[in-house]
């Protein structure tokens, strides 16, 4: 491991003042960045640690909605009774990730920041990947694939978002609230996470130097009718193979409005407008869950040992409907 400096800032404004340093790195809970700097993925010259800083409230906004604050723990807003009652999706979301202990460290805004669990990503003897080492080619495209994407993939790079959370937030369309020296920027959930393309080395929008220090959500009418559905190789502590995230307004039995957006298959969160509305304006049924389930994946292209994650999702899309369908308190 690489020598690095590191600072522990008491306010916001010192915290944007050190991370605008060259070779600054900020550090929350640290669950996948010091993984990623004992493996020697990344090499930090300088630690901004932000775990202490006074962003760790929830506060309800005059609209309605919700500001998580970035430094609130993954634990404590699945908890939150504002987030149970209001957006019980995130908190299932948040719940099925991870393990008690590193949801107790793991922070919001380093959720958003998590980079892929690609094995060729942490195997740093391996030589061949992009997003670890630009140019070096992809190891994953004629390796083992079983849990990389099926849509949106490039030449460059086919990993995977591996974050449940941010599908969640997705299907939400939460806004994350950055700031830097010079202000603050809202960034849809939507325009956070890159696709690979030709700079699979960049997982988002942000720039450097600009911390997360909060994520809106706006109100939702889908509390009442929502699911998150995750399918992976063991009950807890893995990443999804598929993971879904299900939210329905009603009107009766009629859908008003849908939203739908897909885990594991993508560099992002993945939804298809079209998809969603498609289930607007009747009930929901198992024809109409399927037909929204096959436009949210029209256009996968799975690689050699991924192809089962297209029908897996699909059924998990039709699953997940199916139970944000039923009445509020209804059993499973
Ligand atoms: Fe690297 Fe992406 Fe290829 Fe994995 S899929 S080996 S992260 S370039």
């Amino acid at each position: 491991m690489n020598p690095f400096s590191y600072a522990r800032p008491e306010t916001v404004d010192e915290a944007l003042r050190l991370g605008s340093q060259p070779g600054a790195r900020y550090i929350g809970g640290g669950t996948n960045l010091l993984d990623l700097v004992k493996a020697g993925v990344e090499q930090p010259q300088f630690l901004v640690d932000v775990s202490r800083l006074p962003l760790a409230e929830v506060a309800a906004l005059p609209d309605g909605g919700l500001r998580l604050g970035a430094m609130i723990s993954n634990t404590d807003a699945a908890n939150h009774p504002l987030v149970r009652e209001r957006y019980p999706l995130l908190a299932q979301a948040l719940l099925s990730g991870a393990s008690g202990q590193l949801r107790n460290m793991a922070t919001v805004g380093g959720n958003l920041l998590q980079r892929t669990r690609c094995h060729y990503f942490y195997d740093t003897g391996f030589p061949a990947c992009n997003k670890r080492k630009p140019g070096s080619g992809c190891g994953a495209r004629d390796g083992i694939n079983r849990i990389h994407a099926i849509l949106g993939a490039s030449e460059q790079c086919i990993a995977v978002h591996p974050s449940d959370m941010c599908v969640a937030l997705a299907a939400l369309e939460a806004v994350v609230v950055v700031r830097d020296t010079t202000g603050e920027r809202r960034i849809p959930i939507a325009d956070f996470h890159c696709l690979p393309g030709n700079t699979p080395q960049i997982d988002t929008t942000l720039a450097p130097g600009e911390l997360v220090v909060a994520v809106d959500l706006p109100p939702s009418p889908y509390a009442a009718h929502a699911c998150y559905l995750k399918v992976r190789d063991r009950a807890s502590f893995a990443f999804a193979l598929v993971s879904v995230a299900a939210a329905l307004e009603l009107s009766g039995n009629t859908v008003r409005s849908a939203r739908l957006a897909l885990g594991g298959v993508a560099h992002k969160p993945w939804r298809v407008p079209a998809a969603e509305q498609a289930l607007a304006g009747r009930p929901l049924t198992a024809l109409s869950a399927a037909s929204a389930a096959r436009l949210l994946l029209a256009g996968a292209q799975p690689f050699e040992h991924n192809a089962f994650k297209v029908g897996l999702a699909e059924r998990a899309v039709v699953r997940a409907l199916q139970v944000a369908n039923r009445p509020p308190g209804g059993s499973p």
